[in-house]
């Protein structure tokens, strides 16, 4: 069977071995008679699949002792309410930076429960670039400073991680964890849905300074509170188990190919090369700031929108799938998370160059 190259924005394609030994294990995981979807979560087995995906998850990402690893439900878009309800503490006000649509979801969410100050915003130029941090207007009083390092739809990302000093920062690393080397020392707070470079959708992966914990105001559903899911070890309820084992292959996965510093080069690498045929194109282009250009999601406009069609199906021909750009700004759009293979973007690369010369 021919498997595809998957562009999706997320649900992401996946590591080919992590999916085959998921297959291998399906019926009966290393000899317990079960699938891993059929298990007790308070069995021993799976309390060992979760505690070793904890534990690469810490290596991979550099975790300290001293910050928490939560496996959380509900996607990141849960977490646009959960992180003010446990973080806000007796303050009143939060800053946001505004780079896109994921942070413009992230802050219609807290201003239900929080005075939002929008510290800076991508909006004058366009969404494509990002204020440099001496002109941004930070509150004093703010309980926290929260900002989306890589915008999916948009394709922007952060190349420096923001000072704030000591406000705590938050970041919704949905589509860019575990793509290079991070410092979470310098992180109140990270949380990612797993969708894109962690697992399946519906889990969001929480990273939390102990000293945040247990600050949750009164009115947060248990289930929301981070302390509740850090003393429970994220099983206060039935967790996502599959989803965690899922995850847990995709950690080991990441080891294998030599962690993020490996995987960071690797994707430095793709991004790169088709950011460079984009730009040597008259026909393609990509109308972000080139530093802040996003190694994960590679939007690009064709010089004829009339052809958009023409491409997408071409494309689909050639079994390069989901390449239509978000709804909500056209053109098209290549995820091209860890899971995707440099020889994916080739062919990419490949068919683009074909469809330029016949078309254009
Ligand atoms: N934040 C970012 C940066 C995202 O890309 C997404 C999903 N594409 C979300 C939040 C929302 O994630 P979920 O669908 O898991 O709620």
């Amino acid at each position: 069977m021919r498997r595809a190259y998957n562009f999706c924005a997320g649900p992401a394609t996946l590591p080919e071995s992590v999916l085959q030994q998921a297959s291998d294990e399906m019926l009966n995981w290393r000899g317990s008679g079960m699938s891993v979807m059929e298990m007790s979560h308070r069995s021993d087995e799976f309390v060992a699949i979760a505690e070793a995906a904890e534990k690469d998850l810490r290596e991979l990402a550099g975790v300290p002792d001293d910050y928490a690893v939560l496996f959380m439900q509900g996607g990141a878009s849960s977490q646009f309410a959960t992180v003010p309800l446990n973080l806000l503490g007796d303050r009143t006000s939060a800053d946001y930076i505004d780079t896109g649509i994921w942070s413009q979801k992230a802050i219609a969410e807290a201003r239900r429960y929080a005075s939002v100050n929008v510290a800076a915003s991508s909006r004058a130029g366009g969404y494509v670039d990002i204020p440099d941090q001496d002109e941004w207007q930070p509150d004093p009083h703010a309980a926290y400073l929260h900002y989306t390092p890589n915008e999916t739809i948009g394709g922007l990302e952060f190349d420096f991680v923001p000072d704030s000093g000591d406000v705590p920062l938050v970041a919704d690393m949905s589509s860019t964890i575990l793509s290079r080397p991070l410092d979470v020392s310098r992180f109140g707070l990270i949380y990612a849905g797993a969708q894109k470079n962690i697992g399946p959708s519906g889990l969001v992966v929480v990273i939390v300074r102990r000293d945040l914990l247990g600050k949750a105001r009164k009115e947060t559903p248990t289930m929301m509170d981070y302390r509740v899911t850090a003393d429970h070890g994220s099983m206060y309820n039935t967790p996502s188990t599959y989803s965690w084992y899922l995850a847990g292959l995709v950690f080991q996965w990441l080891k294998e190919q030599g962690g993020v510093t490996a995987m960071g080069e690797t994707n430095a690498r793709k991004a790169r090369k088709l950011y460079g045929f984009i730009d040597r194109s008259d026909f393609y282009s990509n109308p972000i700031a080139p530093r802040f250009r996003s190694w994960m999601n590679v939007p690009f406009i064709l010089a004829d929108e009339a052809l958009n069609g023409a491409f997408v199906r071409g494309a689909e021909e050639r079994a390069l799938l989901n390449l239509k750009g978000h709804r909500s700004v056209g053109g098209m759009r290549a995820s091209i998370y860890n899971a995707m293979p440099e020889a994916g973007v080739d062919a990419l690369i490949d068919y683009m160059t074909v469809f330029e010369k016949e078309r254009a």
